[in-house]
C-alpha cells in the first residue's frame, strides 16, 4: 500500500523524479537530494512502511532484501573502502521523511584521514 501524500511513495510511483540507483518490484534505491558524503543514496520499500518501528514480522523478507542489496549497490556507486548504513527512526531518531529508508554513505572522505 502507498500513501498519496508521502514524498517517498511519490518517488516510488515516479511522480517525483529521482536519480535511480536500483529498482525492482519491491525496492527502489535513489541518490539523496542533499548528500552528506560523496556517495549517499537511500534504499526504500515501494510499499509504505512508516519507519523501522512499524516493521512487522511479515516484513522480514523485504527488509532482508533491502539490506542484502547494500553491498552490491555501494560497490556500484563507488564505495571501495567501506560505507556507513543509517536508519533514522521516529522523532527522537531524527527521521525527517516518514517512509522507511536505509541511508548508505561512503566514498572518499579526505577530512577523516
Ligand atoms: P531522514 O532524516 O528521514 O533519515 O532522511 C531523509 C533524507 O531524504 C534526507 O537525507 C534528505 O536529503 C532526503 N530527501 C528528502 N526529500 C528528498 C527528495 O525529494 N529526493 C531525494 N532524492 N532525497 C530526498
Ligand atoms: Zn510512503
Amino acid at each position: 500500500m502507498q500513501l498519496d501524500d508521502c514524498i517517498f511513495c511519490k518517488i516510488a510511483r515516479g511522480e517525483i523524479p529521482s536519480s535511480k540507483v536500483y529498482e525492482d518490484d519491491d525496492v527502489l534505491a535513489f541518490r539523496d537530494i542533499n548528500p552528506k558524503a560523496p556517495v549517499h543514496f537511500l534504499i526504500i520499500p515501494k510499499q509504505h512502511i512508516e519507519s523501522l518501528a512499524a516493521v512487522r514480522p511479515e516484513d522480514a523478507a523485504l527488509l532482508g532484501k533491502m539490506i542484502g542489496l547494500v553491498p552490491q549497490l555501494a560497490r556500484q556507486e563507488g564505495c571501495v573502502n567501506g560505507f556507513r548504513t543509517v536508519i533514522n527512526t521516529g522523532r527522537d531518531g531524527g527521521q525527517e521523511v516518514p517512509h522507511l529508508h536505509i541511508h548508505v554513505l561512503g566514498g572518499p572522505q579526505p577530512w577523516k584521514h
